[in-house]
C-alpha cells in the first residue's frame, strides 16, 4: 500500500468504523467506472457513510489532506461522472438509503440520497402517491438530483430540478447547509436548490433531499402509434403539444430500436417508427384527450394506434421502453454503449432526428434512435467495440456532429445525462462567458478543488 493511501485510511479511521472504509480491489474497481464507454480509473479508498456527520467528517479529512472526493450513487451515469480520474476517496451513499418522512398533506417526501427511485415508488404506492422522475436505470435520488435527471414523464411533471424543495448539503470544508425549505414558493435569497441540482458532485454532497410527489392519477391510458417515417412521428408530437393536450409521456422509438425491444422483451410490436404515449387524468377529460390525439396522429400518417388501459399491458409497454438501453447492451455482448443526448427547441426536433438518423446510417454502426420527444430531447444509442479504434473514432465524430447541430440551433449538448467528462469540451461553446461564472462559483465553494475535480468545469490552475 502506498504511504499516501495509508495516511488517508488512518485519518478516516478517526471518524468511521472499519467496515465503513474499503481499499479492497474489487470494491475499488466497482467504483472506478460508470455505465458508459469512458475509461476506468480507481479510487484509492471507498467509504460508506451512515449520516451527514460522517460525510462532514470525511470532507473535513479530505480538505485537511487535500484529497479528491467523488460522491457515488449507483454509478449509472453515462459521461464518466463518477470515475475518479484523480483517484482519492469515493463516497458511496448506499448505506444512506432510508425514506425519512412522507408528508402526505404537503405532497412532500424526505429521503436519504441512497434511496432509489423504484424503492421510493414502492413505498409511496401505499399512500396513493408517486415520484415522477424515471430515468431508464434504477438510479439513486442523490445521483438523480446531482445530474438533474429526467425521463419519460418530464413533459408533464418536469425534471429533477422541478421536484427539489430542499437539500441538505455537506460542503467541501465539511459545513452542513440547507438550500431550501418546505414552502411551495419562496422569493427569499439566491436559488441554491437550482444551483446544487445538476452540480454532479462538484459543489457538495447531498445527505438529505425533500422532494415533491404526486397523487396517482385517477385514470391512465397508454397507447402505441406507428408511423411510416420518423418525421411523421415527430411532427405528430409537435401538433399534440401545440394543441395543448396535457400528455404525460410521449416517447419515440425508431424501427431498429423496436427490433431490439422485440428481441429483448419478447414483444411483437410492428417494426416501424413508433410513439409510446400516456395520458393521466379523470375519465371524462381523458376520453377527450385521447380522441383529439387520435385525430392528430391520423393527420400525420399514423397507420395504427393501439390503446392499453389494462394495468399489466401498460406496465409491459413501459417496461419494454425502459429496457431499451439494456436490450441493446444484451444484444451486443462485448461492446460498449455510447448514448448521444442533445435537446433542441421543439420546432427543430423533426429535422434534428432526421439528421441524426441519416448520419447514423452513413457511418454504419449498430444503433438506433429514441427520445423524450415531448421535451425535444433524443438519443442515438451506439454499440461500439472499444478495441476497434476506427469504430470508436466514428462514434465520437458522430456524437460531436449531433452536439454541434444542436448548439447551432440554440439547443444543449446534454438534455439529461449531464456533462461529466464526456461533454466538458462543449461547455465553452454552449455557455460562452457564463462558463467563467460557473468557474468562479466552483472556486468559491471548493477552493481546494477536491470535489469531483475536473468534471463540468476544468479550472485553469489544473491545466485546463
Ligand atoms: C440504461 C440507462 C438509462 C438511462 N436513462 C436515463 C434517462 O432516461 N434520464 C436520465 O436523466 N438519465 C438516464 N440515465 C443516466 C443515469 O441513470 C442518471 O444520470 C442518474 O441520475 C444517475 O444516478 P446514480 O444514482 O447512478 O448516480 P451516479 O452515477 O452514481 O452519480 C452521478 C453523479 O451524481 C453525483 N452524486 C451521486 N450521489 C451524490 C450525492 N449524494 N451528492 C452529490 N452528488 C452525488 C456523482 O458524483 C456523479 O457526478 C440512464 C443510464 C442508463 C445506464
Amino acid at each position: 500500500m502506498n504511504i499516501m493511501v495509508e495516511n488517508i485510511v488512518e485519518a478516516l479511521s478517526e471518524h468511521l468504523e472499519q467496515d465503513q472504509i474499503s481499499i479492497n480491489q474489487t470494491i475499488r474497481e466497482l467504483h472506478g467506472k460508470d455505465e458508459s464507454y469512458h475509461s476506468i480509473s480507481l479510487p484509492d479508498v471507498v467509504v460508506f457513510p451512515r449520516s451527514a456527520t460522517d460525510v462532514s467528517n470525511i470532507m473535513k479529512t479530505a480538505s485537511r489532506l487535500k484529497v479528491p472526493v467523488v460522491p457515488f450513487g449507483r454509478g449509472t451515469s453515462l459521461e464518466g461522472h463518477v470515475i475518479p480520474y484523480e483517484n482519492g476517496i469515493t463516497i458511496d451513499f448506499s448505506l444512506m438509503d432510508k425514506i425519512l418522512e412522507i408528508r402526505e398533506n404537503d405532497l412532500l417526501v424526505k429521503v436519504q440520497p441512497g434511496v432509489t427511485r423504484t424503492q421510493l415508488n414502492k413505498e409511496l404506492k401505499k399512500y396513493g402517491l408517486f415520484f415522477s422522475v424515471d430515468p431508464g436505470a434504477d438510479a439513486t435520488l442523490g445521483g438523480m438530483a446531482a445530474t438533474n435527471a429526467s425521463g419519460t414523464t418530464t413533459v408533464k411533471y418536469g425534471v429533477m430540478r422541478d421536484q427539489v424543495r430542499d437539500l441538505e448539503v455537506v460542503l467541501a470544508d465539511g459545513t452542513i447547509i440547507h438550500t431550501g425549505n418546505l414552502a411551495a414558493k419562496s422569493a427569499s435569497g439566491f436559488h441554491l436548490n437550482g444551483l446544487f441540482v445538476g452540480s454532479e458532485g462538484t459543489l457538495g454532497c447531498f445527505t438529505e433531499l425533500t422532494l415533491k410527489v404526486y397523487g396517482i392519477p385517477e385514470f391512465t391510458t397508454a397507447a402505441r402509434a406507428t408511423f411510416p417515417t420518423v418525421k411523421n412521428a415527430v411532427e405528430a408530437v409537435t401538433s399534440i403539444l401545440q394543441a395543448g393536450i396535457p400528455i404525460a409521456r410521449v416517447e419515440l422509438v425508431d424501427e431498429s430500436s423496436i427490433r431490439q425491444v422485440n428481441h429483448f422483451s419478447e414483444t411483437d410490436y410492428a417494426e416501424k417508427p413508433t410513439l409510446f404515449l400516456e395520458f393521466h387524468g379523470n375519465e371524462a377529460g381523458l376520453t377527450q384527450d385521447v380522441e383529439f390525439t387520435q385525430e392528430i396522429v391520423k393527420d400525420h400518417g399514423c397507420d395504427d394506434i393501439q390503446f392499453e388501459t389494462d394495468n399489466t399491458a401498460r406496465t409491459k409497454l413501459w417496461d419494454a421502453r425502459h429496457n431499451l438501453a439494456y436490450a441493446y447492451i444484451h444484444g451486443n455482448v462485448g461492446k460498449k454503449m455510447m448514448v448521444t443526448d442533445v435537446c433542441v427547441p421543439i420546432s427543430e426536433l423533426a429535422d434534428a432526428v432526421i439528421f441524426a438518423r441519416q448520419e447514423l446510417d452513413a457511418i454504419g454502426l449498430t444503433g438506433g434512435l429514441t427520445g423524450h420527444v415531448g421535451d425535444g430531447n433524443f438519443h442515438a444509442l451506439l454499440m461500439i467495440d472499444m478495441n476497434n479504434p476506427e469504430e470508436v473514432l466514428k462514434a465520437q465524430n458522430y456524437n460531436e456532429k449531433i452536439v454541434l447541430y444542436a448548439l447551432e440551433r440554440k439547443g444543449t449538448c446534454t438534455g439529461e445525462h449531464g456533462v461529466g467528462v464526456g461533454k466538458q469540451k462543449y461547455q465553452a461553446a454552449e455557455h460562452g462567458e457564463a462558463l467563467r461564472i460557473m468557474e468562479k462559483i466552483k472556486v468559491a465553494l471548493d477552493p481546494l478543488n477536491i470535489l469531483n475535480p475536473n468534471k463540468i468545469v476544468k479550472l485553469e490552475s489544473d491545466g485546463g
